[in-house]
C-alpha cells in the first residue's frame, strides 16, 4: 500500500491539538469528565450582529460562487482596516480572503519557497509552519524562543541564522504557544536585518486583538517592509468564529495574484454569506471583542497564579493570546508523557510543549479559552495529580 501514496505526504506534519482533543473526547464517551485546556478556541459564542449578518446574506441569496479572492466590499473593508491600523496604504487587490488563517500559511509557502530554500520560523511555534516548510521541500531553520528571554526572538541569534538561502522569515506576535509579544523596537530591529535582502516575512497576526499589555505593531508598518510582508489575519480568534473558517492575507499584488490562482485550484472561493459575516465583524461594533479580551485577562491572571502556586511548576505571565506555557522540567518526564498523565489521572486535557517543536520540550501548553470556574477546577486537579509523582 505504501507506494500508493505520494512521497511528499511523508513530509507533512499535523496539529497535535486535534489528536489530543480526540483522545479526550473518547474518554468523555466512556463517561469521564474532562476539562479541555488543549484546543485554541474561544469558548464565547460568535457575536449576534455577526451571525445575523451571515443569516441575512444567506436568506438574501448569497449562495453562489464569488470572485476567487473575495467580494469587493469585504476586501475594501479589510484594506481600509489594515491601512488604518498598520499605517500603510493597502488596496483591495492586495487582500485575498480564504477559509481561515491557516490557508495563508499553506498558500504563501507554496507560492514562494523552492526546494532547498531556508525558512526561519519560531520554535516553539504553530506546528503548521514547520509542516508546510518540509512539505514544499524547504529547509526549516528554527529560531529558538527561550523562557529566559520571555519567549521572544533573540535578534543577534536571528541575525546569525540569516544566509543567502533564506527565503522567508515567519513571525507570530502575539504568539502561540507561549503568549509572548514582540514590541515595536524588536520588530524594527528584525526589519533592519531583512531590508535590503530578498526575504519574505510571513507575519502571523491572528492574535492581534488579544493583547493585555503593550501595543500591537506589525512589521508591515516599518518603511520598506510592506512589499515584503504577507500579513496573515483572520476572524477565528478575534471574533470567536473558528468554525466559520474565514481568514485573509494582505500582500503585494503580484503575490496576491499567485495566491488567488491557488484558491482557484482548490476551494474556488469563501462562501459569500461567510464573507458578509466577516464584513460585519470588521465594520460593526467591537464591544463583544473588548469584553472577551477582558475575560481572557481575568482567566490569564487566575491560571498563572494557580500554576505558580503548584510545587515544581513555574509560569511566566504572557502578555497576549490565550495560552500559558508553564515550565514542568522538575518532574523529569517528557512533556508528552506529562500531558498524557494529566489527561488520564486528572481529567485535564493539555498539550506537551514539544508538539510546537523541539524547543518546546519541558513545557506544557494550556489554553485558557475556558471558563474561570473550569480553570480553577483544572488547577486543583493538576496540583493533586502532580503531588502523586
Ligand atoms: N496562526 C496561529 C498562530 C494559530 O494559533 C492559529 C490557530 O490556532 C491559526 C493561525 C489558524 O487559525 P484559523 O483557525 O483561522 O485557521
Amino acid at each position: 500500500m505504501q507506494n500508493m501514496f505520494s512521497n511528499r505526504m511523508q513530509l507533512l506534519g499535523t496539529e497535535t491539538a486535534f489528536e489530543m482533543l480526540a483522545k479526550a473526547q473518547e474518554l468523555e464517551r466512556q463517561g469521564k469528565e474532562i476539562i479541555h485546556l488543549e484546543i485554541g478556541e474561544p469558548n464565547f459564542p460568535t457575536p449576534v450582529n455577526i451571525t445575523e449578518a451571515g443569516i441575512r446574506a444567506l436568506q438574501g441569496g448569497m449562495t453562489k460562487y464569488t470572485p476567487a479572492p473575495g467580494l469587493l466590499e469585504p476586501r475594501q473593508a479589510i484594506a481600509a482596516y489594515i491601512s488604518k491600523t498598520r499605517g500603510i496604504p493597502v488596496e483591495p487587490e492586495e487582500v485575498v480572503l480564504v477559509t481561515g488563517g491557516k490557508p495563508i500559511m499553506f498558500y504563501s509557502i507554496l507560492a514562494t519557497v523552492n526546494p532547498g530554500d531556508e525558512v526561519i520560523y519560531p520554535n516553539p511555534g504553530f506546528p503548521i509552519y514547520e509542516s508546510m516548510i518540509r512539505f514544499v521541500g524547504g529547509k526549516p531553520i528554527p529560531i529558538p524562543l527561550r523562557e529566559e528571554n520571555s519567549f521572544q526572538i533573540d535578534i543577534t541569534e536571528l541575525n546569525s541564522l540569516i544566509t543567502d538561502r533564506t527565503k522567508m522569515l515567519i513571525l507570530n506576535s502575539p504568539q502561540n504557544p507561549t503568549g509572548s509579544f514582540l514590541a515595536r523596537e524588536d520588530i524594527e530591529a528584525i526589519a533592519e536585518k531583512i531590508l535590503g535582502r530578498d526575504i519574505w516575512v510571513l507575519s502571523d497576526e491572528i492574535y492581534e486583538k488579544i493583547l493585555y499589555e503593550g501595543e500591537m505593531f506589525s512589521i508591515s508598518s516599518v518603511p520598506g517592509m510592506k512589499e515584503k510582508t504577507i500579513i496573515l489575519n483572520g476572524f477565528s480568534k478575534s471574533y470567536s468564529m473558528t468554525g466559520w473558517r474565514l481568514g485573509y492575507g494582505v500582500m503585494n499584488r503580484e503575490l496576491a495574484e499567485k495566491i488567488t490562482r491557488l484558491v482557484v485550484n482548490s476551494t474556488s472561493c469563501v462562501p459569500g454569506f461567510i464573507q458578509m459575516a466577516g464584513l460585519e465583524a470588521i465594520t460593526g461594533p467591537q464591544t463583544a471583542t473588548a469584553k472577551m479580551v477582558e475575560k481572557f485577562k481575568e482567566r490569564r491572571n487566575a491560571i498563572v497564579a494557580g500554576l505558580n502556586a503548584i510545587s515544581g511548576v513555574t509560569c511566566l505571565t504572557p502578555p497576549g493570546a490565550f495560552y500559558v506555557f508553564p515550565n514542568i522540567k522538575s518532574f523529569k518526564r517528557s512533556s508528552d508523557e506529562l500531558a498524557e498523565y494529566l489527561l488520564y489521572e486528572a481529567g485535564v486535557s493539555s498539550l506537551g510543549g514539544q508538539a510546537f517543536g523541539a524547543f518546546g520540550e519541558g513545557y506544557l501548553r494550556l489554553s485558557y479559552a475556558n471558563s474561570l470556574e473550569n480553570i480553577k477546577h483544572a488547577i486543583k486537579r493538576i496540583e493533586n495529580a502532580l503531588a502523586k509523582l
